[in-house]
């Protein structure tokens, strides 16, 4: 038999009248027979939504042809499979049509050509009927698909063109730990089961919900306020796992009363941003968007589209900030950081604080890490030719880079070729690029000692790396963060803290190096408590090459 034929469910409890439609339509369809109205219904209920067609008689044994239909079309799966009626009774013809039937043969049966014709009919407007719905509805989740829901949105936006309008974002949080640890079957029946909800919330708030992908939904709804409680309503009773019962956490960004002469994309564009920011955050469930992120958004986009034009340019320029030992009678300079900086030409003076994190985001930290450790190496060459002095200079090193299998070789490229010790380049790896992956960073930071360069532990003390991990973790400085440097001369002046890491450091038999220290009162405090080398303003901002020089000769 042909699979592919469609199929269509007989009732009829005629055997005549069962044979004669089997004969008409056995070449095209394939048939499916119920003798009354009972055996239909256990066809039906055992998953036969398969069907393309159903012809019923009306007058059946056991359950009538009417009670039948009524059945069908009150059953959400099975009310969208065509019933034409067999009857002889040509009142009843009418009252089928209210009850949902698409049409009726009536007996005794017509000329075949005719049946067929109608049949047909029936089923390819069923067909064309379902393409629609297909495309409509998103397969997973049956709820609408970004095409149809921004149609709509602009239907509503049509029809209420005064109602204030919010933009919703919605996400799950931490939906990829729950795919990875319990599966995709699992995960996408956690979504089926989401998105239920949410379209049961849907009246509530005025409002479409679409799925947008993965765990990500939105919602146009009337203007409301009380996110919290339309939070707790989507997520209440859903459970991410059964034993433990750890109950699902949603978390939404909204764009109130969206403007509407923006592209619909434009306004739930603004809705995922406001997402993004909350994206695994453990204390915030919800975010409004405000012009700020707008702005900060474009902002940070220009900056990615000009990051090429900037390499090639040289609009990055490095500056050099000195580090001084402060155990000995006076300070004495040991080395400087390399901090790079963006001359941006139309918009000036960038921090690194602006577009480090966003380059490490977008990919592009290695790229610029390269240009950064070229120039601070060519600059110490030139230091040493012109000054005839041998200042190491570190540099941070990002965590994709520690990932990277030819970093070893690259710094040693670089090194070779300004006439260099590996000695002379530290290396700046901040603490918080250790919690993770941990054997890989132990291995790497130990092939790069091998090779000779100093591995200082940039910001430790905020990264939550354990003693144990800090014991394995080959080292040659650790670099207290400024937040102890800040927390200890506060109110409560409580330099506790940094004995603890200091105390950590000599037991590791590693010097340490205080950063961000301004003022006097801190670095006589940090000397007394055994602090090995400062950094910050209280000795110098960090400075272009021209005006670092003075600190060389500076030096006897
Ligand atoms: P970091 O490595 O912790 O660098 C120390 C930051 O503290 C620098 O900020 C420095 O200018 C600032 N600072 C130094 N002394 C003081 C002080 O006394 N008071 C205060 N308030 N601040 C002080 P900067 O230059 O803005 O750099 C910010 C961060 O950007 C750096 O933090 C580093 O993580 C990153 N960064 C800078 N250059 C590079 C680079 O070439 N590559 C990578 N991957 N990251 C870089
Ligand atoms: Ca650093
Ligand atoms: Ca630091």
């Amino acid at each position: 038999m042909n699979k592919n034929k469609r199929k269509i469910l007989i009732v009829e409890d005629e055997f005549v009248n069962r044979e004669i439609l089997k004969n008409i339509l056995l070449d095209d369809f394939e048939i499916i027979e119920a003798e009354d109205g009972e055996t239909a219904l256990e066809l039906l209920n055992s998953g036969r939504d398969d069907l393309s067609l159903i012809l019923l008689d009306l007058f059946l044994p056991k359950l009538s042809g009417l009670e039948l239909l009524n059945i069908i079309q009150a059953n959400t799966a099975l009310n969208n499979i065509p019933v034409i009626v067999l009857t002889s009774d040509k009142e009843l013809e009418v009252q089928c049509l209210q009850y949902g039937a698409s049409d009726f043969i009536s007996k005794p049966y017509p000329d075949s050509s005719i049946i067929k014709a109608r049949i047909n009919r029936v089923v390819e407007l069923f067909e064309d009927r379902q393409t629609i719905k297909s495309t409509e509805r998103d397969a997973l989740t049956r709820l609408y698909t970004r095409e149809y829901f921004y149609k709509y949105v602009a239907d509503k936006d049509k029809l209420n063109p005064n109602v204030e309008m919010d933009a919703i974002a919605i996400g799950i949080r931490s939906f990829h730990i729950i795919k990875e640890r319990f599966g995709t079957s699992f995960s996408d029946s956690l979504l089926v089961r989401f998105s239920k909800r949410l379209k049961k919330l849907m009246p509530n708030i005025s409002g479409m919900v679409c799925h947008l992908e993965a765990d990500t939904f939105i919602v146009y709804a009337q203007h409301f306020e009380d996110y919290e409680k339309f939070l707790e309503e989507m997520s209440a009773d859903i459970y991410v796992d059964k034993e433990s019962k750890t109950p699902l956490k949603v978390q939404m960004g909204i764009y109130q009363n969206v403007d509407k002469n923006l592209d619909i994309d434009v306004r739930f564009e603004r809705a995922k941003i406001a997402l993004n920011k909350l994206r695994d955050s453990v204390v915030k469930n919800y975010f409004i968007f405000d012009d700020k992120l707008k702005e900060k958004e474009l902002f940070e986009e220009e900056l990615l589209e000009e990051f090429n034009t900037a390499i090639n340019e040289r609009q990055f320029v490095v500056f050099y900030q000195p580090k001084f030992n402060i155990q000995g009678e006076a300070p004495r300079l040991v080395s400087a950081e390399a901090l790079v900086r963006w001359k941006h030409s139309q918009k000036g003076l960038i921090s690194p604080g602006i577009f480090i994190p966003l380059f490490e985001e977008k990919g592009l930290i290695q790229q610029l890490d390269l240009y950064v450790w070229k120039e601070a190496a060519s600059q110490m060459k030139k230091w040493q030719e012109k000054y005839h002095k041998h200042v190491p200079v570190s540099v941070n090193v990002s965590r994709i880079d520690l990932f990277d299998p030819t970093l070893v070789e690259t710094l040693q490229n670089i090194v070779k070729e300004n006439g260099l010790n590996t000695s002379d380049l530290l290396l700046e790896i901040t603490e918080s690029a250790c919690t993770d992956n941990v054997d890989v960073i132990i291995d790497k930071t130990n092939a790069l000692r091998e090779a000779g360069f100093k591995i200082e532990i940039d910001d430790f003390g905020t990264g939550y790396s354990s003693l144990s991990m800090i014991n394995k973790l080959p080292l040659d400085a650790l670099k207290i963060d400024m937040i102890f440097i800040r927390n200890a001369f506060t109110s409560e002046n409580d330099s506790k803290m940094i004995k603890i890491i200091i105390d950590i450091a000599s037991y590791l038999k590693a010097p340490t190096i205080a950063e961000g220290v301004e003022t006097k009162e801190q670095v006589a405090v940090l000397k007394e408590l055994g602090c090995d080398i400062v950094q910050g303003y209280y000795f110098s901002k960090p400075v272009p090459n021209e005006e670092f020089a003075a600190f060389l000769t500076a030096e006897k």
